[in-house]
């Protein structure tokens, strides 16, 4: 069957959402220049974890123990790009939780987490491991996790969608509204932050492009692994020290 594609969860107090982003890590706090005044806008801020922290990872359901590995391994992947520590530690609170088993893929984006009442999972997976899209979705999700947002949602992206057939193809394969089309597909990212990067085909948090929905020859194939640009974003948002990302 399709897996829908991924929907960020979004908290439904974005003032809550900001003030929690902010006193994680006060670098959060994006200003943009507009005709020489810093001014910040609604949804105008990151949402990193402190960096140099630890960040403790449970799981909600009592799946097997080699599961829990499998997701730890394919987590970890991400973990040299940061300057972050990873724990699974069950017996302390998770400050990213981990449902196996559910019925959609999707996660909060880094601090957003922190929103979410302690006895409900943060990340959700939909995949497991007898599916060919359970290393590249668990990348994904986790890349949410650590606060990365959708990629074909960058403000550079410019792709030469065609919209109408976008709304048809989702309406028809996942039953999506043309407002959660706009939302997930056509709603750009407000600005260039100061870890965002050029805008990356390759990001392991793009979705899928095929031709068919597009105008031209223009498409995005599946991305399986972590971008060099991915983890070039995820070490400006995490610099170690000494280091020049
Ligand atoms: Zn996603």
């Amino acid at each position: 069957m399709n897996t829908h594609p991924c929907k960020v969860i979004s908290p439904d107090n974005l003032m809550a959402s900001f003030e929690v982003a902010i006193k994680e890590n006060p670098a959060n706090e994006l200003t943009l220049t507009s005709g020489g005044r810093h001014k910040r806008s609604v949804g105008q801020w990151s949402k990193f974890w402190g960096n140099g922290r630890s960040l403790n990872i449970t799981f909600v359901n009592a799946e097997p123990e080699t599961l829990r590995k499998q997701i730890e391994g394919i987590i970890r992947q991400w973990e040299p790009s940061t300057n972050l520590t990873f724990t699974f530690d069950q017996a302390l609170n998770g400050d990213i939780r981990i449902k196996t088993g559910a019925q959609t893929n999707e996660s909060y984006v880094g601090t957003d987490a922190t929103l979410a009442p302690t006895d409900q999972p943060t990340l959700s997976l939909f995949v497991g491991p007898q599916d060919n899209d359970f290393e590249w979705t668990i990348l994904h999700e986790f890349g949410h996790a650590l606060g990365l947002q959708h990629e074909h949602l960058h403000p550079k992206a410019n792709i030469p969608w065609d919209k109408p057939k976008v709304y048809d193809y989702y309406k028809a394969h996942y039953q999506w509204t043309k407002e959660q089309v706009d939302y997930n597909l056509f709603t750009l990212l407000p600005t260039v932050d100061f870890m965002q990067g050029p805008y990356d085909k390759e990001s392991i948090m793009h979705y899928v492009v095929t031709n068919e929905l597009t105008i031209g020859d223009w498409e995005v194939p599946r991305n399986t692994r972590i971008s060099k640009l991915d983890r070039r974003n995820m070490r400006k948002a995490y610099p170690k020290a000494n280091t020049t990302p």
